[in-house]
């Protein structure tokens, strides 16, 4: 059997004047590989991804900022999980590595999917481990060799190097990661407690969006995870921030229909990156002067 020709993992080259921005859309992806196996409806499996977020944030190659997407869905395996952050459970044999299930892999998005929104089973069955040991083979480690190639490819250029993790979420709370069903914020900003980047960086991108007469909120409910946990070291000059955008400024949620307001977003965020592309201009100079 001739095997299945797509690509996992795609590098958006810049052709803007180059600056020490790099995004990344890690859950946009929506080609399902004919070894997925799933048991669900695809509507509702297609309801975990982050749908157009990658279109959303397009300009940024030609504003100097590569752009790295996944091809594959989060729901088949997730780049913005750690390894460990699996449930052997799921496996129909022994699995060969080190596995340390975390609050993601309880609420039934670890590295693998089992659930959705906590209740729906993805699968009808156990997954081998040569499959999972595939997925992470095929797209977890080339979405991560290639974000960490550019990571330090800039950084070497530059001395420094700002990462913007881009995602979407679900208009309203889920009682189990919000504690309440209420509308959530037009954004979410994620530093890890402001741990992951420097203040400015997230400062920067608030007072942006919030001049546009957003409502941004910072690490509730989302703090960002293993992409701007993995990479992130702002003693070195590293910051990386996730950036959340509600679903319901661009999308119906159940027809995954755009909205009038998409465009309008979109040129909204393509005055966001002009922003932080001078943001990482400046503080690229300020660091090669030493000041
Ligand atoms: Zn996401």
């Amino acid at each position: 059997m001739p095997a299945e020709a797509w690509t996992p993992v795609e590098l958006l080259p810049t052709s803007g004047q180059p600056v020490p921005l790099l995004l990344d859309s890690p859950h946009s992806g929506s080609h399902y590989p004919a070894d997925f196996g799933y048991a669900c409806s695809l509507d509702r499996l297609r309801q975990a991804e982050d749908m157009y977020v990658d279109e959303l944030f397009a300009s940024a190659p030609a504003q100097g900022a590569p752009l790295l997407r996944a091809h594959f869905p989060r729901s088949y395996i997730d780049p913005n999980r750690g390894l460990e952050d699996l449930d052997p459970e799921l496996l129909d044999g022994e699995w060969p590595l080190s596995t340390r299930p975390g609050e993601k892999t309880r609420l039934g998005v670890g590295l693998i999917w089992s659930r959705l929104r906590g209740t729906t089973p993805i699968y009808s069955r156990k997954l081998s481990v040569e499959e999972v040991h595939r997925r992470i083979e095929r797209c977890w480690k080339p979405y991560h060799a290639t974000l960490e190639r550019e990571v330090e490819r800039l950084h070497a250029a530059f001395g420094c190097l700002f990462h913007l993790d881009c995602h979407s979420m679900p208009a309203n709370g889920d009682p189990r990661i919000d504690g309440h069903s209420e509308p959530r914020a037009d954004f979410v900003l994620g530093d890890r407690d402001g741990t992951a980047c420097c203040e400015a960086f997230t400062a920067r991108v608030e007072a942006y969006l919030k001049g546009l007469g957003y409502d941004v909120r910072r690490n509730l409910p989302y703090k960002g995870v293993e992409l701007v946990r993995r990479y992130s070291d702002p003693s070195r000059g590293r910051h990386s921030l996730q950036l959340e955008i509600n679903r319901r400024l661009y999308m119906d949620e159940e027809t995954f229909a755009k909205t009038d307001r998409f465009s309008l977003l979109q040129a909204q965020l393509d005055g966001l990156l002009a922003d932080l592309t001078v943001f990482a201009g400046d503080r690229s100079a300020a660091h090669s002067t030493g000041s």
